[in-house]
């Protein structure tokens, strides 16, 4: 997800179903994982509720919130779907928000490290940038870094037999594939306000044709990449599935 000032994105849905290991759900082991679940949370809640000056301390520290929420963020993954599908998402989380901040910073912009909601997804909150394609080469920066990982797992699932890289590619790709739906909150959305400039833009008049061709072949490439790693590891996954 990405984020700008109050704005927030959600850009990683929770996954439902997908652990190789998860059982057919009903209803005893589903009140039991709910209870798992909310037992910590609710002391969470006590303890935030007791130390107030601990929350104003993750929103005003940018590292102990990143390491925070991320960890704890992991911790309800872990319990939910166990520790492996736990890694794999937290990695692919990861890196698609690492892409949104490092796309900030490098376009000079200040930014917050990146902060986690478990079973919604995560967001990284910056600067709005001045121009309106480098705005969306900061939200494409996500999925693009995305569909590095997915590549590169991909390539490593080659060499090995660990299907363990194979599913790092496969959840990088959807998930980096259903953050570029074209809609905001979406990071598809923003990007394609750098395709079809909103009218009341005030950066919209500096946006030219040749920017907006640059993104489009930009998004249009990075979805493609997507959607092939998706076709190509869907059989692979669902035969260990
Ligand atoms: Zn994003």
């Amino acid at each position: 997800m990405l984020a700008r000032g109050n704005l927030t994105i959600v850009d990683a849905p929770r996954p439902t179903g997908t652990d190789p290991g998860d059982q057919p759900a009903h209803a005893h082991g589903l009140a039991r994982l709910w209870k798992r679940l909310l037992a910590p949370a609710a002391a969470l809640l006590v303890l935030l509720a007791k130390a107030k000056g601990l929350l104003l301390l993750l929103l005003h520290a940018p590292v102990l919130g990143f390491v925070a929420t991320l960890g704890l963020s992991f911790w309800f993954y872990v319990v939910a779907f166990g520790w492996r599908f736990a890694l794999i998402l937290t990695i692919v989380l990861v890196a698609h928000e690492f892409g949104h901040y490092a796309a900030f910073r490098g376009y000079g912009l200040p930014a917050r490290l990146p902060n986690f909601i478990p079973f919604v997804g995560a967001f990284t909150m910056g600067a709005v940038p001045d121009d309106l394609e480098h705005d969306a080469y900061i939200a494409l920066a996500g999925p693009l870094t995305g569909l590095g990982l997915a590549a590169a797992c991909a390539t490593i699932s080659t060499l090995t037999a660990d299907p363990l890289w194979v599913a790092v590619a496969y959840f990088s790709a959807v998930l980096n594939l259903f953050n570029m739906i074209p809609f905001v909150p979406f990071d598809g959305g923003r990007i394609v306000r750098g395709i079809c400039p909103p009218a009341g833009d005030p950066r919209s008049p500096h946006h030219d044709r040749a920017a907006r061709l640059r993104v489009t072949a930009a998004y249009l490439g990075t979805a493609f990449g997507l959607c092939w790693i998706v076709f190509e590891f869907h059989q692979s996954i669902a035969r260990h599935a």
